[in-house]
């Protein structure tokens, strides 16, 4: 678990804007939900038998003896959210969230116990419209980031149906290397064997790779419902490879799934993923709604943004004030709520615990503010400020109080 600090903290926030933004302006809403959810809940959406719900959660019993799982995921989240408050009665809901999740997994770069998502959920559509929607929202985020190394994989992992078929299917072709398989798989091989598909391990690659794949079992529909959004996606000019293997980590899912990856963070390539989950409404309790999401890593797509040479805006102060001696703290106070009254977004800095001139201006220039105001006694009875450029060599002017807000606006191009 990793503290996030104030060197990384403007990046970060400079990201989250950008994408919130972003997703917002397809008309997605905020949905903000509980970090801890009853255990159950995350065994019958994830599945038994992943990754997550065998030997990934922070499952503890709280003072009633209740089961309770610090959230590995926000998905389960918001389809419980939505069926207890009553969202998904014929309605139709966009949202996204975003906050820490919880896995208890080996920790590595780009793989932490504590990390976070933004997600996206679109509950009560078909598709393929909104799958295609969901995928472009993503190119825009890259776009407006410059982050320019991600791939787009997709593939249809049928219906339950269809899916039942392709099951069959696996688990003749896996019996039959049984031999080779590692420990987990052949677990898996009864009560999942498309969880197979998604081994980490290195060793069960080539296994997997010959494995027969879900897109010569898709039923009809799922066939034509993969068809209209590959069009979608190509009439928007959204590049994306078919990856027969894609099968994701979480039982939910149904027809579309998807996955941006990255080679340019070592083995933890995906950013962001998603995919269909038409049955989970139902199966929690609501009425059948199909849907769809996707959840995004955050510390990958921070480093990825560091990665592709992205940087953020500097958040640093535009002004630094300077005061020394009597009465000039006072006016100090006065003139920076006068300047964050009149320009709008301006940062201004104060200095604080009082100190010799000298000490306070090498403050101000540790602060990396553009400008230090100076405010001496002589300043006071004059009514005019000392202004001292520290990112040039231009030299120090004096400005009457009253001209100030006017001064700075046009210097920091913010009139
Ligand atoms: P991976 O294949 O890397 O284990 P996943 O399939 O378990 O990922 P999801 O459950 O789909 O991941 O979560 C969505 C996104 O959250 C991933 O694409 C990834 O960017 C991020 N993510 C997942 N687990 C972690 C983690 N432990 N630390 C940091 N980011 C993570
Ligand atoms: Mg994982």
């Amino acid at each position: 678990m990793n503290d996030i600090l104030p060197d990384v903290s403007g990046t970060w926030h400079y990201i989250e804007t950008v994408v919130r933004d972003i997703v917002q302006s397809y008309g997605y809403k905020e949905i903000r939900l509980p970090l801890l959810e009853q255990t159950e809940l995350f065994r019958r959406s994830i599945g038994e038998v992943t990754d997550i719900v065998e030997k990934e959660m922070y499952t503890f019993d709280d003072r009633n003896g209740e089961s309770i799982t610090l959230r590995p995921e926000a998905t389960a989240s918001v389809v419980r959210a939505g069926i207890t408050n009553g969202l998904l009665h014929n309605q139709r809901q966009k949202l996204w969230t975003s906050g820490p999740m919880f896995r208890y997994e080996k920790p590595q770069k780009g793989r932490y116990r504590q990390f976070y998502q933004f997600d996206v959920e679109a509950l009560g559509y078909e598709g393929p419209d909104v799958d295609a929607e969901l995928i472009i929202m993503c190119a825009r985020m890259w776009e407006a980031l410059g982050i320019s190394r991600l791939t787009l994989e997709i593939n249809s992992l049928g219906t339950a149906e269809s899916r039942a078929n392709y099951r069959e299917a696996l688990i003749e072709y896996f019996s039959g290397v049984k031999s080779q398989l590692d420990e987990d798989s052949i677990r898996r091989l009864d009560q999942n064997p498309l969880r197979i598909l998604d081994s980490k391990n290195p060793e069960m690659q080539d296994i997997v790779l010959a494995a027969p794949v879900m897109l010569d079992y898709l039923d009809e529909d799922s066939e034509a419902h993969f068809q209209a959004l590959k069009g979608l996606l190509d009439a928007a000019g959204v590049s994306y490879t078919v990856n027969p293997r894609l099968v994701r980590g979480l039982d939910y899912y149904s027809r579309t799934v998807f996955e941006w990856v990255t080679d340019a963070l070592g083995s933890q390539g995906a950013v962001c993923s998603g995919g269909r989950y038409d049955a989970l409404v139902e199966k929690l309790g609501g009425r059948p709604t199909p849907a769809i999401g996707w959840a995004m890593g955050l510390e990958r797509l921070v480093a990825l943004f560091g990665v592709c040479g992205g940087e953020a805006p500097a958040n640093d102060a535009d002004v630094f004030i300077v005061a020394v001696g009597d009465g000039t703290l006072g006016a100090a106070f006065g003139i920076a709520e006068r300047l964050r009254d009149c320009i709008p977004g301006i940062r201004v800095d104060m200095n604080l615990g009082g100190g010799s001139f000298k000490s306070q201006l090498k403050r101000a220039d540790k602060s990396n503010a553009g400008y230090a105001l100076i405010l001496g006694e002589q300043e006071i009875a004059n009514k005019r400020a000392g202004l001292k450029p520290l990112r040039s060599t231009e030299d120090q002017t004096d400005v009457a109080f009253d001209e100030l807000p006017a001064k700075l606006a046009e210097l920091l191009g913010k009139a």
